[in-house]
């Protein structure tokens, strides 16, 4: 059956990247540590219909203020893989974390499809605790808000298909709201993860992150994410530097901005 589906073309765009240590990305901290950055992300997915975009990034004024090595910006970035921001109709927002939601200003013909449990949470009672609230930037909240008074916003209440192929999956305990995405591609279903697993390692060894809602949530996600993949090689985790190393750039020119996500060999 899945053989009639459409095989649609995943990519990770880099755009950021800051220092870090093994400590800070693992709940219970690690017995062994040292230095492990952290890479960040947006993805395309590219289908018969065009280019559905996960995530949006943060802007250079938002790295500046927080600290981050920016890189590129990641809308400029997706121009050269032939996807023109202004032509987007389909924006899905992982979640609503400043470094997923920025940058919505430069889609003006897409939709935002997000679950309704994250705009409940990004706009409700816990975002009184700079604990949980950090990770949100008020004025992205406010601007999602805006959009969807002009019916610009879709809110989804569980799984959803948005195409033949392509289906988004609540996935919570990092935030509240937190879904993913799962693609149908020549080699699987590939899943973009994005912040139920960090990196890699955080599903491998069972060990949230240390930015966490529900704790209980969030090791259940990693179990999600794992029923949604072919293999557990086509989980793409959301921050992993590792990504870069592992897939090619789709061309000489994006060498180091983007890579081309498919299973490696050993899923063969
Ligand atoms: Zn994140």
């Amino acid at each position: 059956m899945s053989s009639s589906l459409p095989e649609y073309e995943v990519y990770a765009l880099r755009y950021a990247t800051r220092e870090g240590r093994r400590r800070d990305n693992f709940i219970g901290g690690d017995p062994h540590d040292g230095p492990m950055p952290m890479d960040y992300f947006t993805w395309a997915v590219i289908g018969p219909a065009g280019a559905y975009v996960v995530d949006t990034g943060f802007t250079a004024e938002m790295a500046a203020e927080r600290k981050r090595t920016f890189l590129r910006c990641p809308i400029d970035s997706l121009k050269l893989l032939g996807v023109d921001a202004r032509d987007v109709r389909d924006v899905i927002l992982t979640h609503l974390h400043y470094d997923h939601a920025g940058n919505f200003h430069r889609f003006p013909n897409a939709r935002f499809h997000m679950q309704e449990r994250e705009m409940a949470y990004a706009t409700g009672k816990y975002m009184r605790y700079p604990r949980i609230g950090h990770s949100y930037h008020v004025e992205d909240v406010v601007g999602l808000v805006r959009l969807n008074f002009k019916g610009r916003v879709e809110m989804h209440s569980g799984a959803v298909d948005l195409a033949p192929g392509l289906r988004l999956h609540p996935a919570p305990g990092h935030s509240d709201g937190l879904q993913v995405v799962q693609v149908h591609t020549r080699r699987g279903w590939v899943v973009l993860a994005s912040d139920a697993t960090h990196y890699y390692e955080n599903r491998a060894t069972n060990r949230p992150f240390t930015t966490a809602f529900h704790i209980g949530q969030m090791l259940d996600a990693f179990r999600v994410v794992e029923k949604l993949g072919s293999t557990e090689r086509h989980i793409v985790p959301g921050h992993d530097p590792y990504v870069m190393k592992e897939y090619p750039a789709p061309t000489p020119a994006l060498e180091g901005i983007a890579v081309h996500l498919f299973p490696g060999a050993a899923a063969d």
